[in-house]
């Protein structure tokens, strides 16, 4: 059995990948089988990042890899509580919804340095790579068809397409800020980097992201952001969209928002604050009086 070594910031499902491919495997099928965890059960994603194999199953994969049980465990994300579907990376501690458990994501020039897959670009809000500056692949550049985690082989497409081999784009720098905060909370660079606004950590800066595209953003259904018809250049607007209203802030961030309700025809400021109190009060650390006297003009203007 050829045993590669795992790399510390890579993904469980990516490093069983490389092992299935190092031994000539046609499938991640051949090792999943083994697992307890899917026997008598057809496997829909091969995901297992968030899946919290049990000892048994670590131990099984422990022997065909040749690396301890520990190292195994920590290529996943870790669930610290169950109840609230909580898990952390490093120290960062988020929910489920940060993490993209159907669609898979990649950096062509990260793959072209060291091919594999790195457990950091599961989160949701990684649209870009903080070290190439390029917008993450989510789909072929040869066929459309997009790279998903019911594929057996996420380095390259059924069409023959390697994605390591795909052109890139040029990130924003909403997406590079965004996606840069989520490699520093993680624990992956050390920039003492901060957004427009104070966002208190990783899961608030995904809760408020998740918050503005219900309440603001053109997505109705958060599906749209993580199912698996989902978009990263979708994804792209919506983390654009809240970047330029903190960069606003607080200001801009009214301003942006009536005009926003006059293009939609739907001129209801009362209702529009009623969102916006809510989300200052839920998600940011800024104290409440200023907020309740801008409230206070703006509804007296209107
Ligand atoms: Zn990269
Ligand atoms: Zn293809």
């Amino acid at each position: 059995m050829n045993q590669p070594l795992p790399y510390e910031d890579e993904s469980l499902t990516g490093y069983i990948l490389r092992l299935s491919i190092a031994n000539y495997y046609p499938s991640l099928k051949y090792i999943y089988d083994e697992l307890s965890v899917f026997q008598n059960k057809r496997i829909f994603s091969y995901y297992l990042d968030t899946l919290m194999l049990d000892d048994c199953d670590l131990a099984k994969l422990s022997a065909l890899a040749g690396s301890s049980l520990d190292i195994l465990r920590n290529l996943m994300f870790c669930e610290v509580d169950k109840a609230n579907q909580m898990y952390v990376y490093n120290k960062s501690v988020f929910s489920l919804t940060a993490i993209c458990t159907l669609k898979a994501k990649l950096c062509p020039l990260c793959l072209k340095e060291n091919e594999y897959i790195r457990k950091i670009w599961g989160l949701v809000n990684v649209t870009a790579c903080p070290y190439h500056k390029v917008m993450m692949v989510d789909q072929c550049q040869n066929c459309s068809k997009k790279i998903l985690w019911t594929q057996s082989n996420i380095f390259m497409c059924s069409c023959g397409h390697s994605h390591k081999n795909s052109k890139v784009e040029i990130a924003g720098e909403a997406c590079i800020s965004i996606s840069e905060y989520v490699y520093q909370e993680c624990g992956l660079l050390s920039k003492n980097l901060s957004l427009p606004i104070d966002l208190i950590n990783l899961n608030t800066m995904n809760n408020v992201i998740l918050f503005f595209a219900k309440h603001i953003g053109d997505f109705k259904n958060l599906s749209q952001l993580s199912g698996i018809n989902s978009l990263i250049k979708d994804f792209a607007i919506l983390q654009k969209q809240v970047f330029d209203l903190f960069k606003a802030w607080p200001q801009g961030f009214y301003e942006s928002w009536i005009n926003k309700e006059r293009d939609n025809k739907i001129v209801n400021i009362k209702r529009l604050w009623a969102i916006l109190e809510s989300f200052i009060l839920k998600f940011l650390k800024i104290e409440r009086t200023p907020i309740v006297l801008l409230g206070r003009n703006l509804l007296t203007i209107s």
